[in-house]
């Protein structure tokens, strides 16, 4: 018998969670990775920190690099080569050798696309400039890092408040750079309701970064080549470094030239055993859809949480298995110095999008009891149905020990707990962690 193939495009988080269960599975397969960049299983969500120097090493970031894939799990990986083509039909692929630029046709039983997402690139005059960074592969992170060394800018503009953005002002600052960031909405976060934005641009605005909010990116200005300032619908602004967080795109134009049926955001369509639209097609992370479990509908949401998961359930299944991903809640966490931030379910605007009936409740309490050392603030917004109770969505913005607390409430909605079963849900206390009345039942309460 002939042994089976598996080709990934894309050797990150998941198309490398899969190709590692595939092979705890099947030691006899044939497993081949194409990745067009030169890293494997890098930690992208690691990089506004190592630019902010606080890894030594971009080393650090790399979990297994292609050798030790090779070596330890007999995963064939192969960097610098691009696939440009699918076809389903003859189920093969056309892969570039990105070195020597040449080409070459790849077989597959099962082929498993994660090719992963790409930072939306405005097209406005200028864009093309030396100096304008999106971030998405590790590749890119080393750019940024590297232009900082080479050109020591003096002056940054973020261009758009999302978590990357906010991520990467911290970063920026911690570098010494005057720090600008605009955003078309009139706040930053807008996964978060305004009330919640609101306290993080205060904490912002206090912590040296000027924002802009409301206001539109028109174009940047260059000189030599080089960014030299950003022209909004207001003002010019000059900087020697801009950094995109304006969201990201999947990468799915691989998918949809082979006639697989996109979703969301034109991500690839999936079920929740990660198959698509033709046979022995799988897809998974950023590329792919997800399933929101409270707006109970198709999304797409670029998180490595989802990613790893998703990429481990398509190995499973690729192997013969049977395990669904049922969905996600839209749970994330950030912070920006000293400031934590998370959210999870649906915000007032989702809601009012779906028109579903909510009450809220939010609440400022503290992370320890009033007498314990080191307690900090906590703000707490729960959203719930108006009638029933059931929890639909919360948001937590505070200082040290406040964010993590989401995990709490994502477990309770993707459980479709109410707000009465979370207050008396038998949660754990003592001074060091938190007061008696955990303020997310502090919170529950208020809405009882
Ligand atoms: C700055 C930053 C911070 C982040 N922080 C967090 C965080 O704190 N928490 C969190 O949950 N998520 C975070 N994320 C998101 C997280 O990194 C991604 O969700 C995750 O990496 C997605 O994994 P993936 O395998 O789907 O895609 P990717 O990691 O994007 O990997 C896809 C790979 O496919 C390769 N590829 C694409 N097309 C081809 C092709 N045609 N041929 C060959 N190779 C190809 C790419 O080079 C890439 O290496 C962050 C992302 C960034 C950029």
């Amino acid at each position: 018998m002939t042994k089976r193939k598996l080709v990934v495009i894309g050797g990150d988080a998941a198309g490398m969670s899969a190709a590692s269960k595939v092979r705890r599975t099947h030691k006899d397969w044939e497993i081949i990775v194409f990745e067009r960049g030169r890293y494997t299983s890098y930690a992208a969500c690691g990089m506004p920190y190592f630019i902010a120097g606080m890894v030594e090493s971009a080393d650090h970031l790399i979990a297994r690099t292609p050798e030790v894939f090779r070596e330890k799990q007999d995963i064939d990986v192969k960097t610098l080569h691009e696939v440009v083509k699918i076809d389903p039909g003859k189920k093969r692929v056309r892969v570039r050798n990105l070195e020597e630029a040449s080409e070459f046709w790849e077989s597959y039983d099962e082929l498993l696309i994660a090719t992963g997402a790409s930072p939306v690139r405005p097209e406005v005059a200028g864009i093309d400039a030396k100096g304008i960074f999106g971030l998405s592969t590790l590749q890119s992170g080393l750019d940024v890092f590297n232009y900082i060394r080479d050109h020591k800018p003096k002056k940054a503009v973020i261009v758009g408040g999302g978590y990357i953005g906010i991520e990467m002002a911290e970063a920026l600052l911690a570098r010494r750079m005057k720090v600008s960031l605009l955003d078309m909405a009139s706040q930053v976060m807008i996964t978060m309701d305004p009330d919640m934005g609101k306290l993080i641009s205060e904490y912002m605005r206090e912590n040296g970064v000027d924002l802009y909010l409301g206001e539109k990116l028109d174009h940047f200005e260059t000189k030599r080549g080089k960014v030299s300032s950003i022209v909004t619908d207001k003002r010019t602004l000059d900087t020697d470094l801009i950094i995109l967080g304006m969201g990201t795109i999947p990468n799915s134009s691989l998918a949809r030239e082979a006639g697989i049926e996109l979703g969301a955001k034109d991500a690839i369509r999936i079920n929740k055993k990660m198959e698509t639209s033709l046979a022995h097609i799988w897809a998974a992370g950023d590329c792919a859809e997800s399933f929101h479990l409270v707006a109970e509908k198709q999304v797409h949401i670029a998180l490595g949480t989802v990613a790893n998961k998703q990429g481990l359930i398509a190995g499973e299944n690729i192997s013969g298995g049977n395990m669904e991903f049922p969905g996600v809640v839209g749970t994330a966490i950030t912070k920006i110095k000293d400031l934590e931030i998370s959210r999870t379910g649906l915000n007032e605007k989702e809601l009012k999008d779906l028109g579903i009936p909510y009450k809220t409740s939010t609440i400022i309490s503290s992370t320890r009891p009033g007498y314990y050392p080191g307690t900090e603030e906590i703000n707490v917004k729960l959203l719930i149905e108006e009638t029933g109770g059931r929890l639909l969505g919360g948001q937590i913005v505070g200082k040290q020990g406040a964010a993590k607390r989401i995990d709490i409430l994502a477990t309770a909605i993707t459980a479709r707990m109410t707000v009465r079963d979370l207050l008396v849900l038998d949660l754990s206390y003592a001074p060091p962690f938190s007061p008696v009345w955990d303020p997310l039942q502090i919170a529950a309460r208020d809405l009882l």
